[in-house]
């Protein structure tokens, strides 16, 4: 089972990526996690990464690629993977394409989680943080018993920079830009599923189940990660 799931900021992709992996027994493969690890590791690309941030330059979507190919040699990732915030554009589509024709392999699915922008903005603007212990809140989802308080040690609640409503607007224009060509890409190949991502993650889980039909087994996979 190889699949790529796409969605705007605050679709609740990685929770999403996470109930496939348990559910299937494949490995959730994050290209954001696989640039940090491979920092940490001081693997040969991960010291050429380190060299680019220290830079200050963008990682090049071959680095990327590599990285991904290098995970996808993992044995857990024999029986498929779950990709998650890669490709977010054409050319990435194909360099992943690429990669993977070179392997003999393809993706099965691409399934694109929707939710209306009004709904991303209303989730993320209404994230509050703890100034004191950093535990999240939302005012619309979970709203702490006293308005602007922490629960947990009584500090003051505020809206993080990046989480306010312009800079939403701002990245989802960025992430619809850049993905409506992604999801003609994959509409052309025949593998794309659009899912409803409204609901509670079971409701949307449930969504994407039917969507991979008969690649999910019928029984849990077991510990891929
Ligand atoms: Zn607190």
């Amino acid at each position: 089972m190889r699949v790529i799931l796409l969605g705007p900021p605050g679709a609740g992709k990685g929770t999403q990526a996470r109930m496939l992996s348990d559910l299937a027994g494949v490995p959730q493969v994050a290209s954001g996690d696989l640039l940090r690890a491979a920092v940490q590791k001081k693997t040969p690309l991960g010291r050429e990464v380190a060299d680019i941030l220290a830079r200050g330059d963008l990682v090049g979507d071959e680095t990327v690629v590599k990285l991904i190919e290098d995970r996808l040699d993992g044995p857990d990732a024999a029986r498929g993977f779950i990709l998650d915030g890669f490709p977010r554009s054409v050319p990435q589509a194909e360099l992943l394409d690429g990669m993977l024709t070179r392997r003999g392999i393809r993706i099965d699915r691409a399934l694109a989680v929707m939710v209306p922008d009004g709904e991303i903005v209303k989730r993320i603007s209404g994230r509050r943080t703890c100034r004191n212990c950093q535990t999240m809140y939302n005012v619309a989802l979970e709203p702490p018993r006293q308005p602007g308080v922490c629960e947990k040690c009584g500090g003051e609640l505020y809206q993080r920079e990046d989480d306010s409503e312009q800079t939403v607007q701002h990245r989802l224009d960025v992430y619809n830009a850049s993905t409506k060509p992604l999801l003609e890409y994959y509409s052309r190949a025949g593998i794309l599923s659009r899912i409803d991502g409204m609901g509670t993650p079971t409701d949307v889980e449930k969504r994407m189940v039917g969507a991979l039909d008969g690649l999910v087994p019928k029984e849990r996979g077991g510990s891929a990660r």
